[in-house]
């Protein structure tokens, strides 16, 4: 304790010489801040440059405000073979879980989202149920989807039709991720990585803390539990991907959802 408050103390002089226009008094929301990084309160926290999907990332303060398409920059089966991201991928290839792919006849879309998260998320017992629709984004600005198909029903054969990546788009073409984004965790970052934020503002991480698989047992009803990562040095809530079902988040948000439009 007195080693990180020493620390706090370090990191603060050396960033000091930065432009600083701290405003301590913003304190409108409950649920303290426990890492009470300075900066103005219109500026967006280092943390959300990591999204390298979006159009536009502005914050009011009190939410971070995320523009994004929707659409990978990786490469697809999903995209129309016109497409340079277009790439072949046979049916009977293996994609998640040892499934066996069968392509879907839908095509990937451009979609205008904005995602509309809080900037100091908290808990909130309500607990309050995904939609289905986006429930999230990962950081290439794709939307993160529950674990249901249509219907509220198990993915159960949807995830035959995931791509080389894990994703796929609905009839309407807007490309998902039900599970772990592999664009991310295998060729930006790592499993350890953060892939993606819930619309509750609470940060997803990939299927590895620090390396080791995270066990489904290490988390709580609601897919996630709290502690240091190599982004939130003083420790904070995140949801875990894993290999089984419910995949990205359980039984339903952790803290209160923001909004999203398309
Ligand atoms: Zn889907
Ligand atoms: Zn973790």
């Amino acid at each position: 304790m007195k080693n990180s408050i020493l620390l706090f103390a370090i990191a603060s002089m050396l960033f000091s010489c930065k432009k600083e226009t701290s405003t301590a008094s913003s304190s409108s929301t409950s649920g303290g801040s426990s890492s009470g990084s300075s900066s103005s309160s219109n500026t967006v926290p280092d943390i959300y440059t990591k999204i390298f999907g979006a159009t536009s990332i502005t914050s009011d303060g009190t939410y971070l405000t995320v523009k994004t398409k929707g659409i990978p920059s990786h490469k697809s089966c999903y995209w129309p073979t016109s497409n340079a991201l277009y790439e072949s991928f046979a049916n009977g290839s293996t994609t998640f879980n040892g499934e066996i792919f069968s392509k879907a006849p839908n095509q990937i879309v451009d979609q205008s989202y904005t995602f509309k998260i809080p900037l100091k998320p908290a808990v909130n017992s309500a607990h309050s149920a995904t939609p289905m629709g986006p429930i999230g984004f990962a950081l290439d600005g794709v939307a993160l989807y529950n674990q249901y198909a249509a219907g509220g029903v198990a993915l159960g054969d949807e995830k035959k039709g995931f791509d080389q990546y894990y994703g796929h788009p609905q009839a309407t073409g807007s490309y998902h991720y039900h599970v772990e984004p592999l664009y991310i965790t295998k060729v930006k970052a790592t499993k350890s990585s953060l892939v993606g934020f819930l619309l509750d503002g609470f940060p997803i991480y990939g299927p590895e803390e620090n390396g080791a698989t995270v066990a489904e047992s290490a988390l709580d009803a609601y897919h996630g539990h709290t502690a240091v990562t190599a982004d939130y040095p003083n420790g904070t809530y995140h949801y875990h991907t894993t290999a089984v079902s419910p995949y990205i988040n359980g039984n339903g948000f952790y803290g209160t959802p923001g909004t999203i439009t398309n």
